[in-house]
């Protein structure tokens, strides 16, 4: 079996590679934005695209968001991401992740991967077989297993330093939290919200999920179409990307916003009129980078001390970004790319 790695030009990326196995049924992109930092770390998606160019729109965006996201959370490393082409129900194989495996590890220490939508840790095991650069791994002396609960502390702790920038203390007993989704991270939220003494708010998909919520923590539940009717001190998405847009930010009657899930917001605009109305949005990518570090801390062999030690750091520079923020009149958002922008420049100078 051969297999062909070519470089893609992609102006702003440090390197595009697209890796094709034949006999595997391999055809993947590898996409390295930024390196400045340190080598880059960043999942593996398998999709279905309708066509190349959807792929290499995917992967430049989502590697470009690992760039800001692993440089907000202190981890060493840089922004990198790849998609598998294909079908994860039908065309995923072991020896279709062995083979995105050897391409990984013929980048050389480049990029590190890891699981992301399509692609589990089963499957990682398959591609760890070909290559030293695949982590999130169940087994093995450091590895680290499922992200979601250590996400979900990030989230919480970021919520709590919200809290206490707009109500003084980091108390959150008696707050009205709406939580969006009660998937992995959701309902791990759910479950720290609850014994600090939030009043809960639940929606899912799920029944069961809602049942099991409102049974355990007291929970109430609404339907999913109800979110943007309800009265809320603190909104915490954690189920679908884009949930804020021109449409429910006028309707949300929350002063907090901090979740879990990827690109809440529909376009960056909505950033804007968030801070025109005067809710307080906690980046996504700066509150749920608790996924990350536990993986960083499997690429830098560390352990427990090493994950809080940086869970901390970012509760530290969401206090920061949001006295910044204050100060200067600016979104949340424009104020963590400019500290993630800083912190790229003076990495680059260096
Ligand atoms: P998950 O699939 O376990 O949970 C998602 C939950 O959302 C499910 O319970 C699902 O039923 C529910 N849901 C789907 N559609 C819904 C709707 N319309 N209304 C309400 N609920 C709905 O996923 P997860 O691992 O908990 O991740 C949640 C979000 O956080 C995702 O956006 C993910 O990309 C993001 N994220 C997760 C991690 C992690 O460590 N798992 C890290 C960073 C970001």
């Amino acid at each position: 079996m051969t297999l062909n790695l070519t470089d893609l030009k992609q102006p702003g990326f440090e390197r595009l590679v697209l890796a094709e196995d034949a006999d595997a049924g391999l055809r993947a992109l590898i996409c390295i934005h930024s390196t400045a930092l340190g080598p880059a770390a960043g999942g593996c998606r398998m999709w279905n695209y309708a066509s190349d160019a959807e792929a290499i729109t995917d992967a430049t965006r989502l590697a470009r968001g690992m760039t800001y996201k692993n440089a907000m959370a202190d981890l060493g490393l840089g922004g990198g991401k790849s998609v598998i082409i294909g079908d994860a129900r039908r065309d995923k194989t072991p020896e279709l992740m062995r083979a995105f495996g050897r391409a990984v590890q013929a980048l050389g220490g480049q990029y590190y991967t890891a699981e992301d939508v399509g692609i589990s840790t089963e499957d990682m095991a398959y591609t760890a077989e070909e290559t030293v650069y695949a982590v999130g791994l169940a087994g093995g002396d450091h590895g680290s297993g499922d992200p979601s609960p250590w996400t979900a502390e990030g989230v919480f702790r970021c919520l709590k330093v919200g809290a206490a920038h707009i109500w003084g203390t980091e108390d959150v007993t008696g707050k009205r939290v709406l939580v969006q989704g009660l998937g992995h991270v959701g309902l791990s939220l759910a479950e720290k919200l609850h014994a600090a003494g939030a009043k809960l708010i639940v929606t899912d998909i799920n029944a069961a999920a809602l049942a099991d919520a409102a049974e355990r923590l007291g929970a109430e539940v609404i339907a999913p179409g109800e979110v943007f009717q309800q009265e809320m001190d603190i909104f915490a998405p954690c189920a679908l990307g884009a949930v804020l847009n021109a449409e429910t930010v006028p309707a949300l009657s929350a002063k907090l916003v901090c979740g879990a899930a990827n690109n809440q917001l529909a376009t960056p605009e909505i950033a804007d009129l968030l801070k025109a109305r005067g809710i307080v949005y906690l980046p996504d990518y700066v509150v749920n980078a608790g996924g990350i570090i536990s993986v960083a801390s499997e690429i830098h062999k560390r352990g427990e001390n090493y994950r809080r030690g940086r869970l901390d750091g970012i509760a530290t520079r969401v206090a920061e970004m949001l006295a910044r923020a204050k100060a200067e009149g600016r979104t949340t958002v424009e104020i963590a790319d400019a500290m993630v922008d800083r912190m790229l420049d003076q990495a680059k100078a260096a």
